[in-house]
């Protein structure tokens, strides 16, 4: 199950990226049994880093976002490669509902806002980039907003919604503009200006495609839809990969696990898929 994401550029100046979300945001739900609170977090985080991967030109190129703000949801992980592909982990998936004074969801208090973000980016160079700044809410969108002035120096705007409906997500979508520097002032202004009124972006997306939602609110600067494609909620784990894992233990210590339970069960935290090794399996692993 993929969602829509569409790029389109304003004025030669401004590029709008927008995704619907909602499967991604029902498949962390269903991955990860995540409440409310978990579900809104991850699903704001796992939208923009569906945002951010589509800026990528390479398929192998991968992007890992932690926020860390010292709340009882604990830290979330999203990453996102080249190919369209986003998964997510969270410490404390069934963190407690917290309510605001208006009845609302309270996602910063369970985010927490004493910590930070960090982006770390891998495009094959010999140093991944890294990419750091404090949280200034723990609402997700203003942090990713926050970190891109302040990191990348990147004058943007981030809009994320997640709407639930009892346990599962009813409509998810995200709004990211960013502004290049050749960007006329009065565009700019006028292009603030509809981001400002941007809000309940859950609603927005609600029945509505990510092309609807751009020209609804972008249809008056004539955008150019430049990119149409899809986003996936998948796993990039594989026998490989936990092999890998495996080896890295050590021969001592994987052989005191089977030992100790008769055999070693690697479970992904991004996905749940468990991975078995018997006695056989591991000795073939470390005499190859
Ligand atoms: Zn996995």
């Amino acid at each position: 199950m993929s969602c829509q994401l569409v790029k389109a550029i304003i004025e030669n100046s401004i590029v709008v990226s927008a995704i619907e979300s909602k499967q991604i945001v029902n498949k962390a739900i269903r991955v990860h049994n995540l409440s409310p609170v978990a579900a809104v977090a991850m699903g704001r985080a796992l939208t923009m880093a569906a945002l951010m991967g589509k800026e990528f030109k390479n398929a192998q190129d991968y992007l890992t976002v932690t926020i860390d703000g010292g709340g009882p949801l604990g830290k979330i992980t999203v990453c996102a490669d080249g190919k369209g592909h986003v998964k997510g982990d969270v410490i404390n998936p069934q963190c407690e509902t917290l309510l605001k004074q208006d009845g609302t969801l309270d996602i910063g208090a369970a985010v927490g806002k004493n910590g930070s973000i960090t982006v770390i980016k891998d495009i094959g160079l010999k140093q991944p980039y890294v990419g750091m700044s404090k949280l200034v809410s723990g609402e997700i969108a203003s942090d990713f907003a926050y970190y891109f002035a302040k990191s990348e120096q990147q004058p943007c705007g981030v809009t994320l919604g997640v709407g639930l409906n009892k346990k599962s997500c009813k409509s998810a979508g995200g709004v990211f503009v960013q502004v290049m520097p050749n960007c006329r002032e009065d565009i700019l202004f006028r292009v603030e200006t509809v981001m400002y009124a941007m809000d309940e972006m859950s609603y927005q997306f609600d029945g509505s495609t990510a092309e609807e939602v751009i020209m609804r609110f972008f249809g008056e600067f004539n955008p150019v839809i430049t990119e149409r494609s899809e986003v996936t909620y998948k796993c990039d784990c594989g026998k490989r990969k936990i092999n890998r894992l495996i080896k890295g233990l050590g021969k001592a210590e994987a052989e005191q696990i089977l030992a100790e339970q008769g055999q070693i069960e690697v479970c992904c935290h991004f996905c749940g898929k468990k991975y078995v090794y018997d006695k056989q399996a591991t000795e073939k692993l470390f005499t190859k």
